[in-house]
């Protein structure tokens, strides 16, 4: 069994549970999927010092704060490292500037709450290719385009382990009562189009776990990735009859939905701040953004 080498450690600010961190450890080499948001880096550290491993692959899925953000710190920590990221999130890790003020604008104070990231020297940031593999010794990252939640976003298939690290292109997943909840995560701006296509490629691999940095690794991936596809139709479905009645705002969206879909509900009963600011209240302007743009052109 391979899936013992993939090692979830939680990296959450504010509270636990919410963002994993993905040791990933070959026979050869060890990655690090997803470093988690600089204000998390202290438990990752801990953790790669009590393994006693050096990471030779930083792999953000996408470069948001919450994945990406502790990407250079680690490297800067462990030279030598290589940072893997898709093209269109290079040049945001070699200057970060613009990256922390759009956060800053979409998350407010819960950008803040995952801190802002270092900036990295270009010479040790590569870019992705679709399809494209690194091999850790017995175990290969492959890396998998799956634009949708961003125009940046990359998941990670490890065929020997037959797990999809998913990031946030198919949802945030928290388990309660031994009950999976999910919801999307659709930050502005959201490409729906996209979000789909992405979950059918990874369906294509016929993975049997999902890890999705939110949060942790489950088993049953593609039951999973199926009812998170109808999930986000009926997500776009509700968001476009609210557009259609004149309503322009993310609460009047979070009001129907939570009728719609018990999923809601519970994110929304969570008080958590980085659930309430960065999954559910970024997903409803996400959506509500598309919906009335697609109502207004039509
Ligand atoms: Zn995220």
């Amino acid at each position: 069994m391979h899936l013992e080498s993939i090692l979830v450690v939680d990296v959450t600010p504010v509270g636990e549970g919410l963002i994993s961190a993905f040791i990933v450890l070959g026979g050869d080499k060890t990655a690090v999927v997803d470093p988690g948001p600089i204000n998390g880096y202290n438990k990752l550290k801990v953790k790669l010092e009590e393994l006693d491993v050096k990471p030779d692959y930083i792999i953000p899925t996408h470069i948001h704060l919450d994945h990406g953000g502790a990407s250079c710190r680690l490297a800067r920590d462990y030279p030598g490292a290589k940072i893997y990221v898709h093209p269109r999130g290079a040049k945001h890790l070699v200057d970060p500037s613009k990256l922390w003020s759009a956060s800053k604008t979409v998350l407010g104070p819960v950008a803040d709450a995952y801190g802002q990231p270092d900036p990295c020297e270009e010479s040790i940031v590569f870019e992705t290719e679709d399809g494209g593999k690194i091999d850790l010794g017995g175990l290969t990252l492959q890396f998998i385009h799956t634009p949708g939640h961003a125009s940046h976003h990359q998941s990670i298939w490890i065929p020997e382990a037959s797990v999809m690290l998913s990031g946030d292109s198919a949802g945030v997943v928290l388990r309660t009562n031994n009950v999976k909840v999910f919801i999307p995560t659709t930050p502005p701006p959201f490409k729906p189009d996209f979000y789909v296509s992405s979950i059918e490629k990874m369906i294509g691999f016929s993975p049997q776990y999902i890890g999705p940095t939110h949060y942790g690794i489950y088993d049953d991936a593609v039951k999973y990735l199926e009812g998170h596809l109808k999930q986000i139709k009926l997500w776009v479905d509700i968001a476009l009859e609210v557009a259609k009645s004149g309503h322009t705002s993310p609460e009047e969206f979070l009001k129907r939905i939570k009728e719609a879909d018990e999923n809601a509900l519970f994110f929304l009963e969570n008080s958590n701040p980085i659930v309430q600011g960065s999954f559910i209240y970024t997903t409803a302007v996400g959506l509500m953004d598309y919906a009335v743009k697609t109502i207004k052109a039509s």
